[in-house]
């Protein structure tokens, strides 16, 4: 047989290798900012169209190449970076691979512009596809400029795989924000079709934050500074009280270079243990600097992980230097964690004895009386819209099965009940005896309720979801807007990006039931809310519903009021762990099953299940 074994072409290596180092238009702006830098650019600009998919430019004043060096550039492992292997081990550039213009040019069309300080013209060359079809000599200020034009153009299946436009682009801001916080000695700019999104002068790392993340940031960072023989650690953590629910403000750094560390992160999670809520997560903005011969960033394409020689080593002086931190600018002893408020004996009730709480009971009570409408608590979060319409056919086919069968009326039921109560009473004594109710809640989780063939089981927190999701649902497309006017105006801090987000949700929100009176660049005023919404969760509000819209939102059939009436119906939605009332529940159970879909929450998820007597039956046998 013959030989069947061939050397690929270049331009199909390069494709291949681009598939590991170019996922999407932000893997194109890291790779372009990391080659500014390592130029020595003290001025770095990112131009991007449509996120990205359009046009990715980076503009840089750094020392630019030679006319040869430009050429050589696109090859594959061309690097000015690396001479040989032991370099890698003393590295003090971004790149050293050598890929990344290689890979960029085989999936897109590339034009470079570039020149050196010492020459009088530049070069520019143009590339599509690995091939070039320009070079020439071209007037230039010194420095490097690299456009990337349709990305993926000749790879449509990788083009068709790239998410929406809001997606592509908070990739591209995360990588812009990773590289400007890693050099705030070096000013940068971000335009996006045209409009500034990012203008950061070169500053100190608390300025560079502050520029970032929005001028409210500058009072939640705790500095934390350590300095060892192993490790240097300088850098910020934010205080717990302003710990947040999504991970957005979460960055490591090593030598200056982008990580993500599991492992790392844990040891900020520990120093923060007890200090921060269940749920959510302590931001953090940490410089680590090691022996570059300590660490392996080679495995990995991308360069986000590193291997670290020793591990354990780093995780206790972080932990410890994170907590060493917190406690020396006093916000640990602020909370009390080891005292249990439950154990507390108010004053009036000290002199006091206890007495047996009473029980009373509504053998008449009938838990599906659509009729009875229960008083929500306005006040709290837990609060129904005060749904009055009547359960619709959704509920009540539950209970189809057991009327045909027929075998046992209401008063058999009774007289059942009535005799247990009666043979029991000899065995317990009266305060430990079962009553029967409309509805029992076990465990502040759970909302149990009897129905004909036997015990409903109703998740709380989705059933919640699921009434509020209706609820906003048909305000925000029936358009009839319901809100609650505020007294005074309610003025909520927000960063470049969180104002774009709340910017391109305004009409939708505002059928939702907000009132804008202000929207600026770093604050939005409101006005009014929604009916459901207190005045003290606002911020959390659209703190969730932004770190929706940015994470959670999927590309097929995205419908913005979908979006805004699932994220608001699960942050307002009663949580597991709150004990309701009985009317309350009651209220729940009745609003539950005047939805139109009540089986399920907003994320498809069951909100109740069932269990008969006969499965009952089958458990006792
Ligand atoms: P690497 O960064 O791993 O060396 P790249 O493919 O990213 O590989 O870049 C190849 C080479 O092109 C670099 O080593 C550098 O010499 C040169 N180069 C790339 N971008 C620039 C730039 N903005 N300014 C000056 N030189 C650059
Ligand atoms: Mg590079």
């Amino acid at each position: 047989m013959a030989d069947i074994i061939q050397l690929l072409p270049d331009h199909v290596a390069n494709q291949i290798a681009a598939g590991e180092v170019v996922q999407r238009p932000a893997s194109v702006v890291k790779e372009l900012l990391e080659n500014a830098i390592d130029a020595k650019a003290e001025t770095i600009k990112l131009l991007v169209k449509d996120a990205g998919k359009t046009l990715v430019q980076v503009i840089d004043d750094g020392v630019g190449m030679s006319v040869t060096d430009a050429r050589l550039s696109f090859e594959r492992h061309a690097t000015s970076k690396i001479r040989s292997a032991e370099d890698l081990f003393q590295l003090d550039t971004k790149g050293f691979r050598g890929e990344a213009l290689a890979s960029i040019a085989a999936i897109a069309h590339v034009e470079l512009k570039t020149k050196q300080a010492q020459d009088e013209v530049g070069t520019t060359i143009t590339i599509e596809g690995s091939e070039i079809v320009d070079q020439d000599v071209v007037v230039t200020p010194t420095g490097t400029s690299i456009a990337v034009k349709h990305l993926f153009f000749n790879i449509p299946a990788r083009r068709n795989f790239l998410k929406s436009n809001t997606v592509e682009t908070r990739h591209i801001i995360d990588e812009f924000q990773r590289v400007a916080l890693a050099h705030p000695g070096i000013s940068f700019v971000m335009y996006h079709n045209g409009s500034e999104v990012f203008n950061l002068p070169h500053s100190n790392y608390r300025q560079r934050i502050v520029n970032i993340f929005g001028p409210k940031t500058n009072e939640k960072l705790v500095p934390v500074n350590e300095d060892t023989d192993v490790l240097k650690i300088s850098g910020f953590v934010g205080k717990p009280e302003y710990a947040k629910k999504s991970r957005g403000e979460q960055f490591f750094f090593v030598n200056h270079r982008f990580i993500k560390s599991a492992y790392l992160n844990h040891a900020i999670t520990a120093a923060f243990e007890g200090l921060i809520k269940e749920g959510t997560h302590a931001s953090y903005f940490l410089n680590l600097e090691v022996n570059p011969q300590t660490i392996d960033i080679n495995i990995h394409p991308t360069k986000t992980e590193i291997k670290f020689d020793d591990e354990h080593t780093l995780y206790a002086i972080l932990r410890a230097s994170v907590k060493h931190s917190l406690g020396q600018f006093n916000i640990a002893p602020v909370l009390d964690f080891d005292h249990d408020a439950n154990l507390d004996t108010p004053y009036d009730y000290s002199s006091k004895s206890a007495s047996t709480p009473t029980i009373e009971v509504d053998r008449t009570f009938n838990p599906f009386n659509s009729e009875k409408s229960a008083p929500s608590r306005p006040s709290t979060p837990s609060s129904y819209s005060g749904r009055k319409d009547p359960p619709t056919a959704g509920w009540e086919s539950l209970y189809v099965g057991m009327e045909s069968k027929g075998t046992k009326s209401k008063s058999d039921f009774s007289e059942i009940q009535f005799e247990s109560v009666e043979s029991t009473a000899s065995l317990f004594d009266e305060s430990q005896m079962a009553t029967k109710q409309a509805t029992y809640q076990l465990q502040n989780k759970y909302v149990l309720s009897t129905i004909k063939s036997g015990m409903l089981v109703i998740d709380q927190n989705r059933a919640h979801q699921r009434i509020l999701y209706e609820d906003f649902l048909k305000y925000i497309t029936g358009k009839d807007t319901v809100s609650q006017q505020l007294l005074f105006p309610l003025q909520i801090q927000l960063s470049k990006q969180e104002h774009d987000i709340v910017l391109n949700l305004k009409s939708d929100l505002e059928y939702a039931g907000f009132v804008f009176q202000n929207i600026e660049e770093h604050m939005v005023e409101i006005i009014g809310l929604p009916i459901n919404v207190p005045e003290s969760e606002v911020s959390i509000i659209l703190e969730q519903l932004i770190s929706d819209v940015e994470h959670e939102v999927p590309d097929a059939n995205f419908s913005a009021a979908d979006l805004l009436a699932k994220s608001l119906s699960k942050s307002l939605a009663i949580k597991s762990g709150q004990s309701l009332t009985q009317t309350e529940q009651d209220h729940l159970v009745n609003s539950l099953f005047a939805c139109k879909e009540p089986n399920v929450s907003p994320n498809n998820k069951p909100t109740f299940i069932t269990m008969t007597v006969d499965e009952l039956d089958k458990k006792f046998m």
